[in-house]
């Protein structure tokens, strides 16, 4: 029986989570808040208010259908999210389309058709396949799990990207169809860890170490997400490199730039980002985590950036 979930949208040509062309397919709702989140988007499990202000031309109707008083005519501050009450009238009025609503609620089977049009494409190419991603899949298991095993049955290649926060049940009730799991490891220090996600990284840990055992596909890849002054510096990266050494499904580390540019991202929510304006690592410093990860002798394909 199909299951219901909330989805964000569907990626096509993507060449970075999973070997070959892929189409990425995001969902809505995490169980972690990183205070960097790159698709902010995708953290909350409901559907959100977006402004794109290129798109505005000043024509006021959103203003006088919000009974919230919660829209103003200026550009940079277009809308107040503390008074927003997601009636979405505004979005329904606005005729260039300058208000959308990002996200929908979708059943497992809609979802499923929908990827299958593209099969044409990313089946073209070696390994190519469908990654999902969020948000975090795991959040809404039984949804993500029935997409996947239908997807499984069609013989298509399959990755998910998980923070590895949930209980395991719920994680492997979705990795199990997967041929590639994609994990972040963000910070080894479990305090800095709570400071920065909102949880301690210790299940997220012995989660790993149960997938190492119980992953059946052809490969676990960890995701490094470079964050200026928390978790960039050499200690952690080696201390994270010393802990998933033993690891031997573990076939390839990412090391992932910060970079600036979800701060639109978070303007056209209506949202503050604590990282806007904050410089990302100097290609000295990456060259230092580099050679880190290169003192493993091969053990690791890694990448700086993510390039499959
Ligand atoms: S979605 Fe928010 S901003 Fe838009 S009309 Fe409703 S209350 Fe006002
Ligand atoms: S786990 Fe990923 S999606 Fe969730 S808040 Fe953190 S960075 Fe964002």
């Amino acid at each position: 029986m199909a299951v219901n979930g909330m989805y964000k949208l569907m990626e096509q040509f993507a060449v970075h989570d999973g070997p070959g062309m892929r189409l990425i397919v995001f969902l809505k709702g995490c169980n972690l808040r990183c205070k960097w989140c790159q698709n902010p988007e995708c953290i909350e499990y409901k559907p959100q208010l977006w402004y794109n202000k290129l798109r505005c031309k000043d024509e006021g109707q959103c203003v006088e259908v919000c009974s919230e008083g919660a829209i103003s005519m200026d550009k940079d501050n277009k809308f107040d999210l503390e008074k927003c009450n997601d009636c979405f009238k505004c979005a329904d009025v606005c005729r260039p389309g300058a208000f959308e609503v990002i996200g929908r609620e979708i059943s497992s089977d809609d979802l499923v058709k929908q990827i299958l049009k593209y099969k044409f494409f990313f089946s073209r190419s070696k390994d190519g396949g469908v990654t999902i991603s969020g948000g975090e899949p795991t959040f809404q298991s039984e949804f993500t799990a029935d997409v996947l095993s239908q997807l499984k049955k069609e013989g298509i290649n399959l990755a998910v990207e998980c923070n590895l926060f949930s209980k395991y049940e719920k994680i492997w009730n979705v990795v199990q169809y997967c041929d590639y799991l994609i994990c972040d490891i963000k910070h080894m220090d479990s305090d800095k860890h709570k400071a920065e996600t909102g949880a301690p990284n210790e299940r997220i840990h012995e989660n790993i170490k149960k997938l190492n055992k119980d992953f059946n596909g052809k490969a676990i890849a960890v995701h490094i997400p470079l964050i200026p002054g928390w978790n960039d510096d050499e200690e952690n990266i080696a201390k994270t490199l010393e802990f998933v050494k033993p690891l031997e499904k573990i076939a390839r580390i990412d090391l992932l730039p910060f970079n600036l540019l979800p701060v639109s991202k978070y303007t056209a929510m209506g949202m503050k980002w604590e990282y806007a304006g904050i410089q990302g690592q100097s290609q000295e410093h990456l060259q230092k985590l580099i050679n880190i990860v290169d003192k493993y002798g091969g053990r690791f394909a890694h990448t700086v950036g993510g390039l499959w």
